[in-house]
């Protein structure tokens, strides 16, 4: 596990395989992502180092439904109970009613390529194939300052998953992009803002498309949900990651 304070009382943490963030005010914690299930240890690790205690958390902010980004939340949940908060079209994923999310049988067909064989290993020892439910997860609301620590801005940002969202700290000017935008991954070598494979979007071409919303946001610091804070506007963000975009990405819908 990593710390990097990003900004005045944000810290972007590197767990096993994905990056989650603490933001504080005062005393107080909003925790954007959790992880994965093994990830727990790093998640309340994190908090100490930084002179905080679970307790402190007030509220967590989920990107998406996805087991890298909310694995150790139901055990925080067992420790400490805060409010979750989610897009509306997260929820049922949430409630363990749908499901998107690339699995072994999307996955093992690449795994003769070595980068990703080894990284299929290290995702089943995370606990990859843990089935996550969080039913008590509320709506959040899009657009307006949230009432959290750091009032951060939730933006939907549907392509990753259908309600996969962003949250913009405007006084801060950082953008947690969770995987909508990414800026590195050990399944390939490409360093700087990209998409994930695109076999890992429920709908790239859309995916593609909202990413013109995150380049309109004023804010010059990328907390990606994948790889290292990357320092720059956000327009050439993803200026750089529709260019090494796959084809996929831009095919027109049949
Ligand atoms: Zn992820």
């Amino acid at each position: 596990m990593q710390i990097h304070a990003i900004a005045d009382d944000v810290f972007m943490v590197s767990g096993i395989a994905s990056n989650w963030t603490l933001v504080r005010e005062g005393r107080d914690l909003t925790l954007i992502d959790a992880g994965y299930p093994k990830d727990l240890g790093a998640v309340i690790a994190a908090v100490e180092h930084i002179g905080n205690r679970v307790e402190d958390i007030r509220g967590a902010l989920i990107t998406h439904a996805h087991v890298d980004h909310v694995g150790a939340l139901p055990q925080l949940q067992e420790i400490h109970r805060f409010p979750l908060h989610a897009h509306e079209h997260e929820l049922p994923m949430l409630r363990g009613e749908a499901h998107e999310q690339a699995t072994a049988a999307d996955v093992l067909p690449q795994c003769w390529r070595p980068r990703t064989a080894l990284w299929t290993l290290t995702l089943l020892r995370a606990g990859a194939l843990s089935s996550i439910r969080l039913p008590q997860t509320q709506a959040v609301r899009t657009g307006t300052a949230l009432d959290l620590p750091g009032a951060p801005v939730a933006l939907a940002c549907p392509g990753h998953t259908s309600g996969h969202t962003i949250y913009h700290l405007p006084r801060a000017g950082v953008v947690l992009t969770g995987d909508a935008l990414i800026t590195g991954h050990p399944v390939t070598s490409r360093v700087g803002p990209q998409l994930l494979p695109a076999l890992t979007a429920h709908d790239p071409v859309g995916l593609y498309d909202t990413l013109g919303s995150i380049a309109q946001i004023d804010a010059d610091t990328l907390v990606p949900g994948h790889g290292p804070v990357w320092r720059g506007q956000m327009r050439a963000a993803v200026a750089e990651a529709r260019a090494s975009a796959a084809p996929v990405f831009t095919r027109p819908r049949p």
